[in-house]
């Protein structure tokens, strides 16, 4: 649903790489990091450097199955060496935490998945690994191959081990990618029952809210997986009270106010309607996207809201 838009410098790969060799497997002497593992094997590593792997772009991940997947490499070996324990998800997601602080779940919009417990260090986010680890096991960790997001949208109800590679509808949908345009091309409408004349809505049982793609239908499947629009129906109650407030706050009213208070009108709108500035940050706050979407259904933009 929202891109993610994180700039991995060259200060953070060798930050994040440190981090990855600082788990050790095996005892005393013989003990070895997963960059050792990886160089002793030489799979592919004289092609591929550890860095290359696991800080490789989101653009170039497709590329890199390809290439990997022609060796036809035994997949016990790859998950041996590239092993995903419990031991790297705590400092992966203090990574995370630390250099692109997730707020929102990129996936659904839906719940806060930042840090609440700063004493104890404990987060609301799970890591998701957009291509599966099982099958590709080399991607594991992949820095751009995991996503910061919501238990729901991890759990096995709705992405679960669903095949993203594989299926071309879903396969270039990683919120990395710079052409990750879902919020471009898709967006909540506003259907009111046929009895709702003149916005005149009497509960939110009136509204539907479905997610539109215009002149394509790319991200049709990703809404399916993620169940966006059966999750949403739950939050009918957002858009409810924007219409509320619609019918409670005419232009006139604003000016009444504007004249009362000495606040300029627009302001008094986007106070009251919890409007979002055009550039704002979507994944700062819950239903974001929702409730940009529907203020431009409701010609909210019309009125010069700069
Ligand atoms: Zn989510």
């Amino acid at each position: 649903m929202l891109r993610i838009d994180f700039e991995l410098t060259d200060e953070l790969k060798r930050e994040y790489i440190e981090l990855l060799n600082s788990t050790k497997f095996g005892n005393g002497k013989n003990a070895k990091s997963v960059q050792d593992k990886y160089e002793e094997y030489e799979l592919f590593s004289k092609e591929y450097t550890f860095e290359d792997i696991v800080t490789i772009e989101a653009h170039k991940i497709n590329d890199l199955i390809e290439d990997v997947e022609l060796r036809g490499i035994d997949n016990a070996l790859l998950k041996e060496i590239f092993k995903y324990d419990g031991k790297f998800q705590p400092l992966i997601a203090s990574f995370f935490e630390k250099h692109l602080n997730p707020r929102t779940c990129c996936y659904c919009n839906i719940d806060f998945i930042n840090v609440y417990d700063e004493e104890n260090n404990k987060n609301k986010f799970t890591l998701d690994h957009f291509i599966d680890k099982g099958r590709y096991p080399y991607l594991a960790l992949s820095i751009f191959n995991l996503i910061p997001c919501c238990f729901v949208c991890n759990s096995k109800k709705i992405k679960g081990s669903i095949p993203f590679y594989e299926d071309v509808e879903l396969k270039d949908t990683n919120p990395y990618l710079n052409s990750f345009n879902f919020d471009e091309k898709v967006k909540f409408k506003l259907h009111l029952n046929d009895n709702c004349k003149d916005l005149n809505i009497k509960s939110k049982d009136d509204i539907d809210i479905p997610l539109k793609e215009r002149y394509s239908n790319e991200y049709d499947k990703y809404i399916e997986v993620f169940k966006l629009n059966e999750r949403y129906q739950a939050h009918k109650d957002i858009v409810f009270e924007m219409l509320q407030n619609a019918e409670l706050y005419p232009e006139s009213r604003l000016k009444e106010l504007q004249e009362l208070t000495g606040i300029p009108y627009q302001e008094i709108k986007k106070d009251i309607f919890n409007l979002i500035e055009d550039n704002a940050d979507l994944s700062k706050e819950p239903f974001s996207k929702l409730r940009k979407d529907m203020a431009d259904e409701l010609g909210f933009k019309k009125v010069g809201l700069a």
